[in-house]
């Protein structure tokens, strides 16, 4: 999903949480929308640039194949979920990253032609390479 459409519904979803948690949707939101970064991360060890608007038009792009978004995969988020049994912290930061999978999800659903495919796993994303 494009990162404009990330935004406003991480704001709406923040705004409409704001009544139940208060200060800690700053972190939800964070979480929720800078996620992303790790196309940016892709980009540069990929093409070894760190031009952030060419990033940003060749992770838009369609079809796009085996990408390791790093903070999309599963053993990163069973790394937060550890974490969030320990500290309030992450366990915010996970409400965040899981809406953020769950309207990338949403998106794929709906558009499955415009997008490429990215691994779900670090794990599997190395014994491929
Ligand atoms: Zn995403």
């Amino acid at each position: 999903m494009l990162l404009k459409y990330h935004f406003i519904f991480t704001l709406i979803f923040c705004i409409f949480l704001f009544q139940f948690i208060q200060w800690w949707t700053i972190a939800v939101f964070f979480s929720g929308f800078f996620i992303d970064i790790d196309h940016y991360l892709y980009y540069i060890l990929k093409k070894r640039n760190f031009n952030l608007k060419k990033a940003y038009q060749c992770e838009t792009k369609p079809f796009g194949r085996d990408r390791l978004h790093i903070f999309h995969t599963i053993e990163f988020y069973t790394l937060i979920f550890g974490l969030a049994i320990f500290h309030n912290f992450f366990f915010f930061i996970l409400i965040g990253l899981s809406f953020h999978q769950l309207i990338d999800i949403v998106d794929v659903i709906i558009f499955p032609y415009k997008r490429g495919w990215r691994t779900n796993s670090i794990y599997t994303w190395i014994n491929r390479h």
